[in-house]
């Protein structure tokens, strides 16, 4: 069961908080802030890689285009052109094995109105091909969606699709060699653009580029490559894991593309990566740490003290003394506590000694150092219950000085203090310690208790007592009787078998049978309900 209110558990509630809203910020501030920037950086180089493999193309398609140019620039290609001398176009350019060496599929010249002069085209393979919009009995149609040739025929490059394939066509007007003056005709060259032309690329790159026809082209490519046409306006982004550069044909739909593999991510893109958790590892390691020096420092030591402080309310026990070592508040808090629970104990046991001291002078006569009335009081009270119910055989012997009176009228006061003080003394001497008691119960009236005594035993006692008495010898020389010794008389009485203790009706048998035993002469003792004569101790 979590306590809530304590300060182990409150801290230990905050340190977790903290810990989670740590947690929270670095993994917000990777998500929304770091990551993106890193992507962006990425898509950056991705971008340029895209770049690259564009200007490659550019290149490829500017050898091809100085190859045309500088046919269409030659007075030679101009006459053949102006006399629409087709002989001259075939022995000096379709020849298959030229096409093969400088990797193009096609050949052809037309005139200035774009009726085909002379041109073929060949397969990679040799094979003669005769592309539909290529024939003899076609214009040149080639350019955009319109099959009419131009007013003026113009240097361009087009992408476009021949014998279902796709194909880059290089235009060039044919001029005279100073370049003046009105074209003759159009000198065309085309190839097929498939993985050769891609291989045909910058070594460096050219394995890593794959062609893609249209077909195997993604839905929407604007989506996430790179036009080739309108340059680099499009953001760049990886699809099924590579990254595309889609070139379109003149009807602006995607002919073909390249792709090329993205740039490996350098950073981890999860968003718990290695670094965060290293710093959620250290960050929980230096919490934790944090906790154990405050536990250590500050809550071990006030709940040492709380602890300490229950302990004594509960017990009333101010004993404990535990050791604060250290130095701040807290530890200093608890050796100050440990100072004042040695004083509260030291004035505990001095005021409970002083108790026990007093208790005893309470329950002494100062004169005979015997228990006096209000001791007898108290112990019958902490008499065992069974002994008060009646299975104790109490019993007790009520005794008093004989003529003491004249004693005191004769050898003085101090006088009868000395012999209160003997018989005290004797009557301890004669009964058991521990557990019967002798009490000094009036003037010169003593009170003795026997505990487990019958009646028997109870007049063997008071035999034995008053016998003490009398071989003491003490003088007593004004008496009224020829005895001059110092005597005591006694009334016995006891607890029936199975009788509850009533000690004030059990003393006012006693005082009756004293009472008899002074009026039957005295120096004798009489039990409770005795009717014959007493029994004269020591047979006087
Ligand atoms: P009895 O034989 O019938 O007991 O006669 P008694 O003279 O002993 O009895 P009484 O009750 O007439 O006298 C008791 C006397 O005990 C009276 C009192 O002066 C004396 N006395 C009581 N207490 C003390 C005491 O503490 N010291 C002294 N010295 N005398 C005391
Ligand atoms: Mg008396
Ligand atoms: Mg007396």
């Amino acid at each position: 069961m979590i306590k809530f209110n304590t300060l182990r558990t409150q801290l230990m509630l905050g340190i977790l908080l903290a810990c989670l809203t740590i947690l929270s910020a670095q993994a917000f501030i990777r998500y929304y802030y770091i990551l993106p920037a890193f992507e962006t950086m990425a898509q950056e180089g991705d971008r340029q890689d895209l770049e690259r493999v564009a200007s490659q193309v550019r290149q490829e398609l500017e050898s091809l285009h100085n190859l045309v140019y500088d046919s269409a620039v030659w007075d030679a290609m101009y006459n053949a052109a102006m006399h629409r001398d087709s002989d001259w176009f075939e022995e000096n350019y379709l020849i298959p094995e030229s096409y093969r060496r400088i990797h193009i599929n096609g050949w052809y010249l037309y005139d200035r109105s774009g009726e085909l002069i002379s041109g073929r085209s060949y397969r990679d393979d040799g094979t003669e091909l005769v592309p539909e919009n290529l024939s003899s009995s076609t214009k040149l149609n080639l350019n955009s969606a319109g099959n009419e040739a131009p007013a003026q025929p113009s240097a361009h490059t087009l992408f476009t699709r021949i014998a279902g394939n796709p194909a880059v066509a290089i235009f060039h007007p044919v001029l005279p060699s100073d370049e003046n003056g009105e074209p003759a005709g159009t000198l065309v060259l085309w190839r097929f653009i498939d993985q050769q032309f891609v291989d045909s690329l910058t070594p460096g790159m050219a394995g890593d580029i794959i062609f893609h026809s249209q077909k195997a082209l993604p839905d929407n490519p604007e989506a996430f490559s790179l036009n080739f046409a309108s340059g680099s306006p499009v953001h760049a982004q990886p699809f099924k894991g590579r990254l595309y550069l889609v070139i379109n044909s003149l009807q602006n739909t995607p002919l073909f593309a390249l792709s090329i593999q993205p740039r490996p991510r350098q950073y981890d893109n999860s968003l718990f990566d290695a670094s965060l958790i290293a710093g959620i590892l250290i960050t929980l390691t230096v919490i934790a740490v944090f906790y154990l020096w405050v536990n250590r420092q500050l809550i071990a030591p006030i709940a040492s003290i709380h602890d300490n402080v229950s302990f004594a309310m509960r017990s009333r026990d101010f004993s404990r003394q535990t050791p604060y070592r250290g130095r701040n508040e807290a530890f200093r808090l608890g050796r100050k506590l440990n100072e004042m629970f040695a004083l509260i104990n030291h004035q505990r046991n001095e005021v409970l000694q002083h108790n026990k001291q007093l208790e005893k002078i309470s329950n002494t006569d100062p004169l005979t150092g015997l228990a006096n009335r209000r001791h007898l009081d108290s112990y019958f009270r902490n008499l065992p219950l069974p002994v008060r119910a009646g299975g104790g055989n109490i019993a007790v012997i009520l005794a008093d000085v004989d003529y003491f009176k004249r004693y005191n009228d004769h050898y003085g006061h101090a006088g009868g203090d000395k012999v209160l003080k003997q018989v005290a003394a004797l009557l301890r001497k004669n009964t058991r310690t521990g557990t019967d008691i002798v009490v000094r119960y009036g003037g010169e009236e003593f009170l003795i208790v026997l505990q487990q005594t019958s009646a028997q035993g109870a007049v063997k006692v008071a035999e034995t007592l008053l016998n003490g008495i009398r071989l003491a010898n003490i003088p007593h020389e004004s008496r009224d009787d020829s005895k001059h010794i110092v005597t005591v008389s006694a009334g016995i009485a006891w607890q029936r078998e199975g009788e509850p203790l009533l000690p004030e009706k059990l003393l006012k048998k006693a005082d009756d049978a004293l009472y008899r035993a002074k009026s039957s002469g005295r120096d004798c003792f009489i039990t409770e309900g005795q009717t014959e004569a007493p029994l004269r101790a020591g047979g006087a």
